[in-house]
């Protein structure tokens, strides 16, 4: 390669790189990124919001093996296990799998469950899917960016929308003051 051809080729490499691609990680060969029981349209930009795509292996990198088993294997934290349960400051509640602002603390409330409980989510922050694991059908609860598992949401909430979002503590980062 000629001097011309290499600063050529270095120079659209640059440019690729000022494009802001969609935010991708690198899959090791055989180990596909887990859909979640694909709770996102096949499309990774999500009106607008370009979805967080990690392999499992990536997310056991990333998470503690309890934030693992709650927010990629669906599993369910202990009631009154999480000190956010009893947070009360002026804040939000990101998703501990990629930051993205998920409620607000103006929305919380004391459900006594043991879970910690909002009346509504953050705007284009979660999607949901339904849960048929036990006989009673539920509604679940996942990041709309990374779709992670955050926990469930239920009819029997306070107004004004009549509903519980109880969400695993964990899968929850408490940002204060905003
Ligand atoms: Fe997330």
């Amino acid at each position: 390669m000629n001097r011309r051809d290499f600063l050529k080729r270095c120079a659209s490499l640059a440019a690729f790189a000022s494009t802001g691609f969609p935010r991708s990680f690198a899959t090791p060969a055989g180990d596909q990124p887990h859909q979640m029981g694909k709770p996102l349209p096949d499309n990774p930009v999500d009106g607008g919001m370009v979805r967080i795509e990690r392999t499992e292996t990536e997310w056991k990198h990333l998470l503690t093996p309890q934030q693992f088993w709650v927010m990629r294997l669906r599993g369910t934290e202990p009631p009154f296990s999480s000190p956010l349960d009893h947070e009360w400051a002026k804040g939000t509640y990101d998703c501990a799998g990629c930051a993205l602002p998920l409620f607000s603390s103006a929305t919380k409330f004391d459900s006594h469950t043991g879970w910690p409980s909002f009346y509504a989510p953050l705007l284009h922050a979660i999607a949901t899917m339904p849960d048929h694991e036990l006989p009673e059908p539920r509604t679940e609860v996942h990041c709309r960016r990374c779709g992670c598992h955050l926990g469930h949401v239920f009819n029997d909430g306070p107004p004004p929308t009549g509903l519980r979002y109880c969400i695993n503590g964990v899968a929850l980062r408490f940002v204060g003051g905003k």
